[in-house]
């Protein structure tokens, strides 16, 4: 494949500006779907899983190959709720650059905004879509001005619409002046006489647009100063070039619903957004030395591959992988050097929505699905043996909801062990724990429609029938005063005297998220016994002295052993090692954490202050009210616990009219007071 001639693209907006249906518009022109999909009657092709048709939102990023004017575009859906902000995040770190869909009412959300950070972060370059023109208060230029303000974007309209009795004719391109004219679905381009009015505000658009690309362009800017018109496909590289290094993000408009704008979009994914060859070599570490190496996107360096997510297929298991360099073939033996093992890859699937056509390899920049893998994990390299390197993995965040699950009848016991951990396997912000004493499960997840969705999935996809109990926020336990405990433990075990002692400290340590162990020098515990003196304290420091929330921010250390060469035993240190720490946690002060929301509510101004007022109820920080145009915009903080079912009160709050999203803002300590009211008593 002409690497130059492939793009690796994301789409990526807050929910509801229409990314979905942009995706599905996308697939309707470049002729991989003869029947546009609509959201609205569940018959998308993208959110081909059940429960997204159902919810009609974008759970699963699906990987899409499609075909543009000569050119590869794999096209990844990328979800727009919160509670799926991993997804995103590992489509972010597999592409080259993204589409950002903004509301042409709404402008810039809250989810537009994380995303865009996101984006930032992975140096994604952009060029912004600016979508549902047909609806009343749409406005371009000021939906660009938002993206500029909120986001702090180099923001720029490319593009002018045209209506005409307030519907959307035709779209002109700044740089080319070529007019598209909508009939039907079609759009056609046209060398048009523009109305007078448009022609005046195209001019200037079109001038600032010129001057920014002039701007650190030697060659522009002469050819401006002296009076010539630059040529077109100099301009278009300039553009390119900006959109590349990150410094101009380009704005486009249409309506996605009626596809319009959507091949003029198309093609400015082709001219601005990067090939696989236009980025920097990726970067990694060789697992043996852990110095940094780079791979360059050629089939002459060997082969680097990252999988970035797993699916559950009727076939067993896909493994979606993006290749970096060398060749991927069909039926490969590949090296994971985390696992340290050979994976046998089985077929190369280049993926439409839900089905797949074979290959028989895959080269640098490419998206395929493996299927075959045995212990592939999301974030994994799969390389070769003999010259193995470790890609940067991704970061997921911790979990802030939980709840408990069990099986329907004890015959279930084994099936929903299995499928939880498929769900966990599959979803890094998805964890599963066994509680041992209680035969349940505790699931914790981002929020409660990601828990919500997992519990729908366990009896739609592997037929398990579970009880949940109530979803509670994923609370902690933080170390708040130093404390101190020692145990010596000597006794009989199986007909011989074992011996172990250990003084343990706990620290408060504002900074880590969790329990952190660590060893003062020297210590006097035989060396043979400290990595199952640390794993146990790792392990019960998952369970903290109040409730049984997990511990963190603090650090736990082995100040002193005690031995005696005679007698010393694994099972004596270990067993001292958990009563010193719950000797020494008894004698700390420890608080509970919940986590904190930061939220965003967009609303009709008539809504809005019986909206602060429900939010006061909650706890609610309200940081700052702002008034645009026909929409208040309230954000804040929030304690978690307090939001459960919020979506359902806001709705009722607003007749339906107010948009909300949430993310995790850190946690808050919980007052006794507030404990006991919450039935959490200290025993
Ligand atoms: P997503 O959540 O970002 O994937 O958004 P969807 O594609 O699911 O669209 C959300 C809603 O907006 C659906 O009801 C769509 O039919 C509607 N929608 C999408 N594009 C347009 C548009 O251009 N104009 C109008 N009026 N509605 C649109």
């Amino acid at each position: 494949m002409d690497l130059a001639k492939l793009r690796n693209i994301g789409i990526v907006a807050h929910i509801d500006a229409g990314k979905t249906t942009v995706s599905e518009r996308i697939l309707f022109d470049t002729g991989r779907e003869h029947r546009m999909g609509n959201v609205d009657e569940g018959t998308t092709v993208l959110d081909w899983m059940q429960e997204e048709r159902e919810r009609g939102i974008t759970i699963t990023a699906a990987a899409t190959t499609i075909a543009w004017k000569g050119h590869t575009i794999n096209l990844i859906d990328t979800p727009g709720h919160v509670d799926f902000t991993v997804e995103v995040e590992r489509s972010l770190r597999v592409l080259d650059g993204a589409v950002l869909v903004i509301d042409a009412v709404m402008g810039v959300q809250a989810q537009s905004e994380a995303v865009w950070r996101q984006m930032q972060r992975h140096r994604v370059p952009c060029i912004g879509f600016v979508n549902k023109l047909d609806r009343p208060g749409a406005d371009y230029l000021r939906a660009v001005g938002d993206i500029g303000k909120k986001l702090g974007a180099p923001a720029i309209p490319a593009q002018y619409p045209l209506f005409r009795e307030g519907a959307l004719t035709g779209i002109v391109d700044l740089l080319s002046r070529k007019t598209w004219m909508f009939e039907q679905n079609q759009a056609i381009e046209a060398a048009l006489e523009l109305p007078d009015n448009a022609r005046d505000e195209v001019g200037v658009l079109r001038a600032e647009l010129v001057e920014k690309l002039a701007d650190g362009d030697d060659e522009l800017f002469t050819a401006l100063m002296d009076g010539r018109e630059p040529e077109l496909a100099r301009l278009k590289r300039a553009l390119r070039r900006r959109v590349i290094e990150g410094t101009l993000v380009p704005v486009l408009c249409g309506i996605a619903l009626r596809n319009q704008g959507i091949q003029p979009l198309l093609d400015a994914v082709l001219e601005y957004l990067p090939s696989p060859l236009d980025l920097p070599a990726v970067r990694g570490i060789d697992p043996a030395t852990r110095e940094p190496i780079t791979r360059q996107p050629s089939i002459e360096e060997p082969l680097a591959t990252l999988c970035f997510k797993l699916q559950a297929d009727t076939h067993g298991e896909l493994c979606f992988v993006r290749v970096y360099s060398g060749r991927l073939l069909a039926n490969a033996s590949l090296w994971n050097p985390r696992a340290r093992r050979m994976e046998r890859a089985g077929r190369l699937l280049r993926m439409h929505a839900n089905h797949g056509e074979s290959v028989d390899s895959a080269g640098p920049g490419e998206i395929v699905a493996l299927t075959g893998t045995k212990q592939v994990a999301t974030g994994d390299t799969l390389c070769e043996r003999e010259s193995p390197i470790v890609l940067e993995a991704l970061e997921f965040p911790e979990p802030v909801i939980t709840l408990v699950v069990e099986p329907s009848s004890s015959a279930d016991r084994e099936k929903l062990r299995l499928a939880l951990a498929r769900l966990a396997h599959e979803d890094p912000s998805f964890r599963v724990r066994e509680e041992a004493d209680t035969g349940q499960w505790t699931i914790s997840g981002m929020g409660e429609l990601h828990l919500e969705v997992m519990r729908h999935r366990l009896e739609s996809e592997f037929h398990v029938s579970a009880r949940t109990g109530q979803p509670r926020v994923a609370y902690r336990e933080a170390v708040r005063s130093p404390g101190r405990g020692q145990a010596r433990v000597e006794r009989n075990l199986g007909g011989k005297d074992v011996f172990g002692g250990l003084t343990v400290e706990v620290l408060p340590e504002a900074s880590l998220l969790g329990a952190q162990v660590e060893w003062a020098d020297p210590v006097g515990v035989p060396p043979a016994f400290r990595a199952a003196v640390q794993e146990t304290l790792q392990l019960d420091a998952h369970v903290g002295p109040r409730f049984g929330f997990p511990l963190s921010q603090v650090r736990i250390r082995v100040v002193a052993g005690e031995s005696d060469p005679r007698r010393d035993a694994e099972p004596a240190f270990t067993q001292a090692a958990n009563q010193a720490l719950k000797a020494a946690l008894e004698s700390a002060g420890v608080v509970v954490l919940e986590p904190l929301m930061s939220f965003e509510i967009q609303s009709p101004p008539e809504f809005a202050s019986g909206i602060i007022a429900d939010l006061g109820a909650r706890k609610a920080e309200v940081r700052e009210v702002t008034a645009e145009a026909a929409t208040r915009t309230i954000t804040g903080t929030v304690p978690l616990s307090l939001m459960f079912g919020y979506s359902t009160a806001v709705r009722s709050l607003s007749q339906g009219r107010a948009g909300f999203s949430m993310s995790p803002a850190g946690y808050r300590e919980v007052s006794e007071a507030e404990l006991s009211a919450r039935g959490l008593v200290w025993t």
